[in-house]
């Protein structure tokens, strides 16, 4: 039984994911999460997705279900939380394939709603650990001591490239062309729920556990 996170860049997907994962044990699908790492490795790919990450593109969407592809048959018998993917139509319809060959299901979609002034803030105060990838937001989620990671305890934090004024504009415009018209998708199939995202952490967390 598997969940979708559906929203904009920086509506608080990762971030409500890290604590589904600790409190349900649920494997965290984040293809933003896998593209990063390719990106990093100095492979030919990684070197094509760079560019694509730096400017807010959608990544092309043959390398992006081999790679979930991969991932889900290694962990089908596993709940699976799908943080940023599908993001767009046709990447909706090959997820539904793949979880019928692996006899699995979509539980509940989840519709991350929130204000672009709200995420330009949020982008703009979200820091990571560079160390472990735990998600910080300096105004909203800082670490209980500041300067130092609640999971792993390194003082490393590192601002993602992307998270900038000028590429969220990018970003945000693909959001709403490609990947908004998925609520209607999932909508018309009776398993949506839309959650108040720009709501404190705790109660967003709330809204999601009250619909699971
Ligand atoms: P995220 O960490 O979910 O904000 O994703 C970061 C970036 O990775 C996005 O801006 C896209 O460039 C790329 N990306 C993540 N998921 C997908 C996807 N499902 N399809 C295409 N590109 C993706």
């Amino acid at each position: 039984m598997h969940l979708v996170f559906l929203g904009p860049p920086a509506c608080g997907k990762g971030t409500q994911s890290e604590i589904l994962v600790k409190k349900y044990g649920y494997h965290h699908l984040s293809t933003g999460d896998i593209l990063r790492k390719e990106s990093a490795s100095g492979s030919e790919l990684g070197n094509l997705l760079k560019l694509t990450l730096a400017n807010g593109a959608l990544a092309p969407t043959d390398l992006v279900n081999k790679a979930i592809k991969k991932d889900i048959e290694k962990y089908s018998k596993n709940s699976i939380l799908f943080d940023g993917y599908p993001r767009k139509i046709d990447q909706a319809h090959f997820l539904d394939d793949i979880i019928a060959e692996t006899n699995g299901e979509i539980r509940r979609v989840f519709y991350f709603d929130i204000d672009v002034n709200d995420l330009l803030q949020r982008i703009l105060n979200r820091v990571t650990c560079k160390d472990c990838g735990a998600v910080y937001n300096l105004q909203t989620n800082p670490p209980k001591k500041e300067g130092v990671c609640d999971n792993c305890a390194s003082t490393n934090f590192v601002k993602r490239g992307d998270d900038n004024e000028a590429i969220l504009e990018n970003r945000f415009k693909y959001f709403l062309e490609e990947t908004a018209p998925l609520k209607e998708f999932y909508q018309k199939r009776g398993i949506l729920t839309v959650i108040d995202a720009s709501a404190p952490l705790k109660n967003v967390t709330e809204q999601i556990v009250n619909a699971l």
